[in-house]
């Protein structure tokens, strides 16, 4: 580790994704707890969807042979609703029939009701049918057999929706990873404490915590630890026993008070330090005896940002997630930046619709939290870019990233 140069986020990337440990532990999980939980192995599908030819609309089930002019009038000779079925349609008559409904036997089209004028009796077709029209035919959505998610997928809303539509009750999905959370600082108390002079509110453990509860993992709070070497070093060690990965934050720039380096190269080994990324410099990873360990900067908006650019994509891929990429776009900067910054830089920004550009947070300061509330995403200034109204800018919205 060369400790003078730092080093560019698509090469600290690519180094902490390399060896990602990968989770073995696998649960049953019912489907009302399955959302943003990793698939552990292959869904097939064990029935077709729908199961049978049915109707996608009220009206009236017709065999076409007998349909071939408007007016025509047709016998109706059976209701089908939704959950019975009926019987083989007698030539030359028409089935009352609901959406849903099977098809049956011998009907090839379904009529739209306001296609006829109909009474109890009889039917008069408006509009001659085609064959198969408003007919959801038997596997047209999945047929049996078919791979409906692969390992490594991770479950939206509308996923869990789709495995109950197969009848599945529980699939196998990774355990949540658990994961250790300490904050370094004499000067931070918890809210809900009074604050006495130089003192601030430690607020970074609870970013990270509902980072985390948002993807699905749990959490462990090792709370405020002292700028002290050996409270630092006991912290790590009883994280390190206790959880799969472990965050902390703060103590970790080059003043008398960070202990964090020196504490985790005694423990283990750092493998990266600095970044040539703002906000976000004094990013570290490494290991604490073999559990691996990021250490993020203090300032809160350096933790919110280096999470989601370099923690996240780790984890996620330690909890056997497949997709890792926040998914990004480009669009116009509404903004100009004379300077070209030595750091890639990643602007809180709002998406502004009408203009279609991107307007940035008016204090990009590191420890304006207000910029992150206030933001729908980030946008990324390359190393040594000017930028100009109108230049293509890369864009993270939140709905990707978080
Ligand atoms: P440090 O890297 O420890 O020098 O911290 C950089 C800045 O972030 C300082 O202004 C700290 O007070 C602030 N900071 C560090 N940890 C936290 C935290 N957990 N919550 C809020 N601010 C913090
Ligand atoms: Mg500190």
């Amino acid at each position: 580790m060369n400790t003078n140069t730092l080093t560019r986020l698509e090469d600290a990337l690519e180094h902490i994704l390399q060896h990602v440990p990968m989770l073995a532990d696998t649960e049953e999980v019912a489907l009302n707890h399955l959302s943003g939980r990793v698939i552990s192995e292959t869904v097939k599908a064990g029935i077709n969807v729908p199961g049978y030819d049915n109707s996608a609309m009220d009206g009236f089930a017709v065999n076409t042979d007998y349909v071939k002019a408007v007016g025509t009038v047709l016998a109706i000779s059976q209701i089908i609703p939704a959950g019975k079925t009926g019987v083989k349609l007698e030539a030359g008559t028409a089935a009352r029939i609901f959406t849903g409904a099977p098809i049956p036997e011998g009907a090839n089209a379904v009529i739209l009701q306001e296609d006829t004028e109909y009474d109890t009796g009889q039917v008069k077709i408006l509009q001659v049918p085609k064959v198969g029209q408003n007919i959801r035919l038997c596997g047209h959505d999945i047929k049996q057999g078919d791979s409906i998610f692969q390992q490594g997928h991770k479950l939206l809303p509308q996923d869990i929706g789709l495995l109950a539509s197969l009848g599945i009750p529980k699939i196998k999905v990774y355990r949540p990873l658990k994961v250790a959370i300490l904050n370094t600082g004499d000067e931070l108390i918890t809210p809900g404490q009074r604050l006495s002079p130089g003192q601030i509110y430690e607020s970074n453990s609870y970013t990270l915590e509902s980072l985390l509860n948002d993807l699905g993992m749990r959490t462990q709070k090792l709370g405020i630890v002292k700028d002290d070497l050996s409270a630092t070093q006991d912290a790590l060690l009883k994280a390190a026993k206790e959880s799969d990965c472990i965050i902390s934050s703060g103590g970790v720039s080059v003043g008398d008070a960070d202990f964090v380096k020196n504490a985790v190269e005694n423990l283990g080994a750092l493998s990266l330090w600095k970044l040539a990324i703002k906000p976000g410099k004094p990013f570290s990873f490494g290991r604490v005896a073999e559990v691996p360990f990021f250490g993020l900067p203090g300032n809160p908006v350096a933790v919110f940002v280096t999470f989601l650019m370099l923690v996240k994509p780790y984890l996620l891929k330690m909890q056997g997630a497949q997709n890792i990429d926040p998914g990004k776009y480009c669009l116009p900067a509404g903004f100009e930046v004379s300077e070209a910054g030595s750091r890639q830089e990643f602007i809180r920004v709002r998406l502004d619709r009408n203009l279609q550009a991107l307007i940035p947070f008016s204090h990009q300061g590191s420890s304006v939290m207000t910029s992150t509330s206030w933001a729908d995403g980030l946008a990324i200034i390359p190393i040594n870019t000017p930028v100009k109204k109108g230049d293509l800018l890369e864009f993270l919205p939140y709905s990707g990233l978080l």
